[in-house]
């Protein structure tokens, strides 16, 4: 299966490109990165830390789309737009990693699963989509009148966007638990007299500093008791692995919009 990188030169572009060449069923069709890109026409193995294989990164997406079975994307919302666009073009998968898409972005990726399968994640992370099975459980058995959810989560300084896509997935997962509509529930910022916490609602707070990969965690607290659920990521692999593995997958798919947890049963 040949799989294309656009935002090769990115923090999870490198990343990509290095297990897509560690991977022995997987073919690197190339990578391309915007004209902005302080980096150009460097090898593809040297830029993921690799030896070096003679593919350049380029800025030609036409052609990366010609010559891929998949494309993976973990860019700005704007430039998956234009990806999502040309992968329905070509009929191709395209695996979605960037965050931060608004309600109108990610109806336009429905548009792409019409004619190929694309698969959308906030977190590619096998543990991430474990644990939003496990607060959707939760919240389905500690009901809101005895127990407060509470998300918070951090992120290395770099991140632009928040509360991260994840812990929205995370809230999400809980709020379907509950059986509520999560934008009607979510409290995203306390400042100054805020007043009491209104029951059901899902609180959201948010930490950003240094070089920290990603940490969620989901309290439930309760009245004499507290459950937390936790997960920690210590290094962005475990994110290309699961676009992999979600490219793999989606080979064998009928066109449709896909999330991780269908990707791995969950
Ligand atoms: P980054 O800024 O290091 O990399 C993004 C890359 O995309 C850059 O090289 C940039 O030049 C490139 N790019 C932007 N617009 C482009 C265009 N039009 N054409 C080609 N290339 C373009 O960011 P990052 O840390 O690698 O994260 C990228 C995205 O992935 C973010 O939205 C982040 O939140 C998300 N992310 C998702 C997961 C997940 O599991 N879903 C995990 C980590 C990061």
């Amino acid at each position: 299966m040949r799989i294309g990188i656009v935002g090769g030169a990115g923090r999870m572009g490198r990343q990509l490109i290095a297990e897509v060449l560690d991977h022995s069923d997987l073919t690197l069709a190339g990578a391309v990165d915007h004209p902005n890109s302080v980096v150009k026409n460097q090898d593809l193995g040297i830029l993921a830390g690799k030896d070096a294989t003679g593919q350049l990164l380029t800025t030609d997406t036409e052609s990366l789309f010609q010559k891929s079975d998949a494309i993976i994307d973990f860019t700005a919302p704007s430039a998956t737009m234009q990806f999502t666009a040309l992968a329905a073009q070509h009929k191709i998968i395209h695996v979605v990693g960037t965050t931060g898409l608004n309600a109108e972005q990610e109806h336009l990726l429905q548009q792409t699963a019409q004619v190929a399968p694309v698969i959308y994640a906030a977190n590619y992370s096998v543990g991430v989509n474990l644990l939003a099975g496990l607060v959707e459980q939760a919240a389905k058995i500690l009901p809101p009148e005895d127990f407060d959810i509470e998300i918070w989560e951090a992120h290395h300084k770099h991140k632009v966007d928040a509360p991260s896509g994840t812990a929205l997935a995370l809230g999400k997962a809980a709020a379907k638990g509950r059986g509520i509509q999560h934008d009607k529930k979510a409290a995203y910022a306390r400042h100054g007299h805020t007043g009491a916490r209104e029951d059901g609602t899902i609180g959201y707070s948010v930490a950003r500093g240094g070089d920290i990969v990603g940490d969620h965690r989901v309290l439930f607290a309760g009245l004499g008791e507290q459950i937390e659920l936790r997960h920690t990521a210590t290094d962005r692999r475990i994110f290309a692995r699961g676009a992999l593995r979600a490219a793999l997958w989606a080979r064998t798919q009928r066109p449709g919009l896909y999330s991780m947890r269908d990707v791995l049963g969950l």
